[in-house]
């Protein structure tokens, strides 16, 4: 019945009168099971008896009879959706129960290494269904699904095996190292539970493509008037967004999308620090953004100015050709609906001197170049007789005591001590990793008690905090503090963003940090058509109300959010409120060992905390699943096996002049 459906959608859409000759070949036979059909499209028996006796006349008719009434935009409208519901349910009916299928073998590889066998193929079962729901399957892409699958048992088995379990027969968690150490061979089933779920999967899906047909997708041919979706900007709100309206809009080639970034990738911020800290291959931790898109078109280049009444863009495409200097070319992109995600810059709060002087850490070349500085204040230490010219140079300052000041310290911390052995000229005495936090402690967004665990673990290792202590200025080797000065010829500031600055020039509203202010739904208020999200938006959550904070676990959440409002409000549907509870927060203090702080599920108001090395292991096992590719994920799996054996690299990689 389905192909039916769809090859009359298809034939309707194209909006030109019907011949007779062109229905019947187009399949659309309404008397056959025309209950069926009608029901699924809300049609009417005394309308379906209408169609069937307007075709039994045009049998008796000339063949260029035209067929008005099947034209009607309201039953093409009725027909598209049905036809996307059937193939919807289709859809996840079959890979539900593929899952299900995988997740129940798969869990074989976890009798022997649980204690609860039969509640085990059950957990199995159920989370191989979701999984199988939730994951769109790529044809023959094994590898990919067996990295992203693997890597899913390693929260599964601390979730399930390390917390839940022990819960259930009624005894507390522990994080000992005995205990870690009783738990280990669950931790291997997990892991080969993930990847025999991915394959499994993987491969009843493919079987399924080749015996039933790949997944139905609705057939809509393009039609004239496309409706333009234009993004600003490629980081976790503006890709994600675009991905989401591909998935949405699937084969609906009315729709045309367009995203406009500065940079052709989506960087990782997450393991930003360990670039800087000379754990990561910089490229690995950003995914090109023209191999993640498949139908929207992307343009490298610069927004320079939005006329929000012409509805226009000015995108500057800056270039360089053989032979010449530069060359910068202009475009003007028309748009239905505009997505602002623009994300945020460094807000030095007026100090000019220190906006000159000081590193920033938001991009990779910010990340590439404080590795590199760091490197180079080694060489020149290295060479330095004098000890009170030597001090500047290995004393490294990071203002902001945030996730990223905080990480960065830590990194900075375990390379600058890991590279020691190659300056035999420099003492471990003579380093100074120096956080600067203008409040009394520092990680805000974590619990009192894994604040504290960060400052003690990371000053072990060495990092000096000063904290309720604000920078005030600086000038060429020295940091100037509100109660003192620190000679530092290094200076990194992660203390403060604001929201892009392009933003401020539009006629929308913006909030005290320059945030453009949204409604619950993310659209603009009295700008039909403009939305924003993510770091430069300013959004109230649609059910508490609370401000949500800019990091990337809400930007892709509230891609998710708008894609579906653009999409009800081109559909005439109404759109739904942005509501999202955090998951919780996990950060990296220095080489195996970081703070995790998870919401419980189903009880909001409660967390669970972890640290050290149980921490560690889930921030890389999140975080290595959450990156997006499996190129990626191979090249930074490969990256941190390395570094368990080599020494941190110390090669200068670009020329900091
Ligand atoms: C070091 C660091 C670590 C972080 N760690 C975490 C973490 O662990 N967990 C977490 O949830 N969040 C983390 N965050 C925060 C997270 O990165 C941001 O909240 C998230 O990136 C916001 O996404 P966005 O798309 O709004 O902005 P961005 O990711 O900043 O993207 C903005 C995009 O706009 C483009 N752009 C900017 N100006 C223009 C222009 N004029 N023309 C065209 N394109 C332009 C940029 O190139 C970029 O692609 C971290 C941030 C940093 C800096």
């Amino acid at each position: 019945m389905q192909p039916l459906v769809t090859s009359c959608m298809a034939a309707n859409a194209t909006d030109h009168a019907w011949t007779i000759e062109e229905l019947l070949n187009a399949g659309c036979c309404w008397g056959v099971k025309c209950e069926f059909v009608g029901r699924k499209l809300g049609i009417s028996p005394q309308a379906l008896r209408d169609h069937q006796g307007s075709r039994e006349r045009a049998k008796r008719r000339p063949s260029n009879f035209s067929f008005q009434a099947v034209k009607s935009h309201h039953l093409l409208r009725r027909m598209r959706h049905a036809d996307l519901k059937l193939n919807r349910m289709n859809r996840y009916l079959q890979r539900g129960l593929i899952g299900l299928i995988a997740g129940t073998l798969a869990s074989v590889a976890l009798v022997t290494t649980v204690d609860h066998p039969w509640i085990v193929v059950l957990i199995g079962a159920a989370v191989g269904a979701s999984y199988a729901l939730t994951i769109r399957p790529t044809p023959h892409a094994y590898a990919d699904t067996l990295m992203a699958a693997g890597a899913l048992g390693v929260p599964l088995w601390g979730l399930l095996s390390v917390i839940a379990f022990p819960l259930f027969s009624g005894r507390m968690p522990e994080w000992t190292a005995e205990e870690m150490r009783t738990h280990f061979p669950a931790l291997v089933g997990w892991v080969l539970y993930g990847t025999c779920l991915g394959v499994v999967a993987q491969g009843l899906s493919d079987l399924a493509d080749r015996i039933l047909g790949p997944e139905p997708a609705a057939l809509i041919p393009p039609e004239p008037n496309k409706t333009h979706i234009v993004i600003l900007g490629g980081g976790f709100a503006g890709m994600k967004t675009a991905e989401n309206l591909e998935a949405l809009f699937a084969a609906d080639r009315s729709i045309a999308m367009t995203l406009v970034s500065e940079t052709n990738a989506l960087l990782f911020t997450p393991m930003l620090a360990e670039v800087a800290g000379s754990s990561l291959e910089p490229s690995h931790i950003s995914s090109p953004l023209r191999t993640s898109l498949h139908r929207t078109q992307f343009i490298r280049g610069r927004v320079t100015q939005v006329d929000l009444e012409g509805r226009r863009v000015f995108v500057s495409l800056e270039g360089r050709r053989a032979g010449e200097a530069t060359s910068t070319g202009a475009r003007e992109l028309n748009y239905d609906h505009l997505v602002l995600a623009l994300g945020s810059v460094s807000n030095y709060l007026g100090m000019t001197n220190v906006q000159k002087l000081a590193f920033n850490f938001k991009s990779l070349l910010d990340a590439i170049r404080i590795r590199n500085h760091v490197i180079e204040m080694f060489e020149r230490a290295d060479r330095e007789p004098d000890a009170a010219v030597r001090q500047p140079m290995l004393t490294f300052v990071i203002a902001g005591g945030g996730f990223a000041g905080v990480e960065l310290a830590g990194a900075l911390n375990d390379f600058a001590r890991g590279i020691l052995a190659d300056y035999p000229n420099l003492r471990a005495e003579e380093l100074r990793i120096i956080l600067v936090h203008a409040r009394e402690r520092i990680l805000p967004e974590l619990s009192e008690s894994l604040a504290e665990y960060a400052r003690k673990s990371m000053a072990a290792r060495g990092v000096v905090f000063k904290l309720n202590a604000r920078l005030s200025d600086a000038r060429p080797g020295v940091v100037v503090l509100n109660d003192g000065e620190i000679p530092a010829e290094t200076l990194v500031w992660t203390a403060g963003t604001s929201p892009h600055p392009l933003l401020r020039s539009l006629a929308v509203g913006h909030d005290k940090r320059g945030g453009v202010v949204v409604d619950s739904t993310l659209a603009v208020p009295g700008h039909p058509g403009l939305w924003a999200l993510g770091d430069c938006a300013a959004i109230a959550d649609g059910k508490t109300g609370q401000p949500c904070p800019p990091t990337a676990q809400f930007a892709l959440r509230e891609a998710y959010a708008l894609a579906r409002n653009i999409k009800a409000q081109i559909a005439g549907r109404p759109l739904q409120p942005f509501h999202f509870n955090t998951l919780g927060a996990l950060c990296v203090v220095g080489h195996q060992t970081a703070c995790a702080e998870l919401t419980v599920p189903f009880a909001r108001k409660k967390s669970m905390r972890f640290s050290g090395l149980l921490a560690w292991l889930m921030w890389r096992g999140i975080y290595l699943s959450k990156l997006p590719g499996l190129e990626r994920k191979v090249r930074v799996f490969v990256d941190w096996t390395i570094e368990l054996f080599f020494p941190r690299d110390i090669v200068q990689t670009i020329d900091l002049n």
